[in-house]
């Protein structure tokens, strides 16, 4: 083994949660060296982006004109044939008052390239990025995490030391543990995942050709992502109860699944699946709604799937893993700066990382009971509760109960007093939806839940745009930190 090397931030792993962390560490002067196992650009699913990481992220990296040129289908919005109206209804970003404005789309990326661009893009903010090199060990002395080993691509091992290491590993991080905290999985959103990729699949009437649509069956739910003129990804999420839908042969069992959902079925009519390169696979994925008990400890941080993650119908994956990415670097900035200390400064990644999760979590939850209809055995599957009562009561019931079960998730007495009010907004913006001609989602995207969901993301795309010009921030919890001017370190409320 050669003799270690010293940084002040190892970043392990190079997916959009890794390069944004890395970035913006590195943009405050520090040493920062990111470790990725594979050779880029390499595939990954989520490809349905939200506007707060279009906007707000890309813009503070300083790479928006970047993705901007690199042709990304224009995201306006999503279309959903979901909830007790039989038509599809659709939702716009511009409907926000908080989003209105030029940067009210997202885009739907090629993870291959998007990821691409952004690793490319740490690398000129002065990352030392290596490529084929796998962590296999955390170095700690019991107090503190100090530093990683890993292999190269020619087997060699290496060690290295700083003064933090991220885990930005994703989903099968085989370090998230040495955090201190264990991964918990969600019993609410137990689903499987199978998906492929499509050319020649028909594209909704303009204006509403990039967005993503998503249609319930009986069986769950599909995605259909419009990635380019000619390429669709299609994928199927199902409840564990019809896991024996997707044994087999994954392509069988993609194609069997789209049989039974009319409009996915039609949109595919007359495409063709890719069965050749790297979208010629049909993929499985399961066991992907958890979240750790930990999200640091003295000297390590977790970020994106690393941490977290909870399901793709709201897109919500690539946003928590850039925006728990900027909080992590604004805590370690903070800490490097000496203006504060590790415990308050990380306090405050984990309070807004933990609320982020935490708003998404309840509005999924929401949104899946939405579609309570008693002809379907998917849902009816949901209802594991005997109370009877009412509809809304059973689901306030049943949503204390996994709350208890998730402890990791959210707090179980918060979480019943405001699902008794984001049920009763969703379900009078989805009865708004049904009286509107059932194609306007005006009043889903008004609701409080989703307004504060969307509020954070806001502030970083102001951050982005005005940058030293904001307004000062208040903080999101009493006596904590908001963010410095240039958004990349925490400062006291009174300070800014
Ligand atoms: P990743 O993108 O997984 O990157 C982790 C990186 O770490 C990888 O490049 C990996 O090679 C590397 N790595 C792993 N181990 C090591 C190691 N030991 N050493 C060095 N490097 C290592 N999100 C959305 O926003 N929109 C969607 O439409 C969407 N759809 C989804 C559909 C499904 C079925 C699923 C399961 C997820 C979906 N997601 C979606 C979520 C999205 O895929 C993730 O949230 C996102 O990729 C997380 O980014 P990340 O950077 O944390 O991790």
């Amino acid at each position: 083994m050669s003799s270690a090397e010293e940084f002040d931030v190892v970043v392990v792993g190079g997916g959009p949660s890794g390069s944004t962390v890395a970035s913006f560490v590195a943009k405050q002067g520090h040493r920062v060296l990111l470790l990725e196992k594979e050779s880029f650009p390499r595939y990954q699913i989520g490809e349905s982006l939200l506007p707060a990481t279009v906007h707000g992220i890309c813009g503070l990296l300083g790479v928006s004109e970047e993705i901007e040129r690199a042709g990304f289908t224009r995201k306006l919005g999503g279309t959903f044939r979901w909830g007790s109206s039989p038509e599809p209804w659709s939702f716009a970003f511009a409907i926000s008052p908080r989003m209105a404005g030029p940067t009210s789309y997202a885009y739907q990326v090629e993870r291959m390239k998007f990821d691409d661009i952004l690793l490319k893009h740490s690398r000129k903010l002065g990352v030392d990025v290596r490529e084929n090199c796998a962590v296999t060990e955390v170095i700690e002395d019991g107090e503190r995490v100090h530093g990683v080993v890993y292999t190269d691509a020619a087997g060699a091992r290496h060690t290295v030391h700083a003064r933090y290491v991220v885990d930005a590993s994703g989903n099968k991080s085989r370090i998230h543990r040495r955090a201190g905290g264990e991964r918990t999985y969600s019993d609410y959103f137990r689903n499987i995942a199978i998906f492929g990729y499509f050319e020649g699949g028909k594209r909704m009437p303009a204006p509403k050709q990039g967005n993503i649509f998503c249609a319930a069956f009986d069986e769950g739910w599909f995605w259909y992502i419009p990635l380019g003129d000619d390429l669709t990804s299609v994928g199927a999420v199902v409840t564990r109860e019809f896991a024996d839908s997707v044994q087999g042969d994954p392509a069988e069992a993609l194609a069997r699944l789209i049989a039974k959902c009319p409009r996915i079925d039609d949109l595919l009519a007359d495409a063709e699946r890719v069965t050749e390169g790297v979208y010629g696979q049909v993929r499985v994925r399961k066991d992907y709604s958890y979240s750790n008990s930990r999200y640091w400890r003295p000297g390590m941080v977790l970020v994106g799937d690393a941490a977290c993650f909870i399901d793709p119908v709201f897109s919500s994956g690539v946003h928590l893993a850039t925006y728990s990415a900027l909080l992590a670097a604004r805590s370690i900035n903070s800490v490097l700066a000496g203006d504060l200390g590790e415990e308050e400064s990380f306090a405050e990644f984990d309070a807004r990382y933990r609320h982020e999760f935490g708003l998404f979590y309840e509005f999924l939850v929401s949104f899946y009971d939405m579609n309570s209809d008693h002809e379907s055995y998917f849902w009816q599957a949901k209802k594991v509760t005997n109370f009877a009562d009412s509809e809304l009561a059973a689901f306030v019931e049943l949503v204390g109960g996994v709350a208890s079960l998730d402890g990791a998730f959210v707090d179980a007495d918060s979480v019943r007093t405001r699902f008794q009010h984001t049920a009763g907004e969703l379900e009078r913006s989805v009865a708004q939806v049904d009286r509107t001609g059932g194609d306007d989602a005006t009043a889903l995207y008004q609701s409080e839940i989703m307004g504060s969901v969307m509020e954070q993301g806001t502030q970083i795309q102001v951050h982005a745009a005005l940058g030293n010009d904001l307004d000062p921030a208040e903080a999101l919890f009493s006596g904590g930190l908001v963010p410095s001017a240039d958004g990349l370190r925490w400062v006291a409320s009174a300070e800014q």
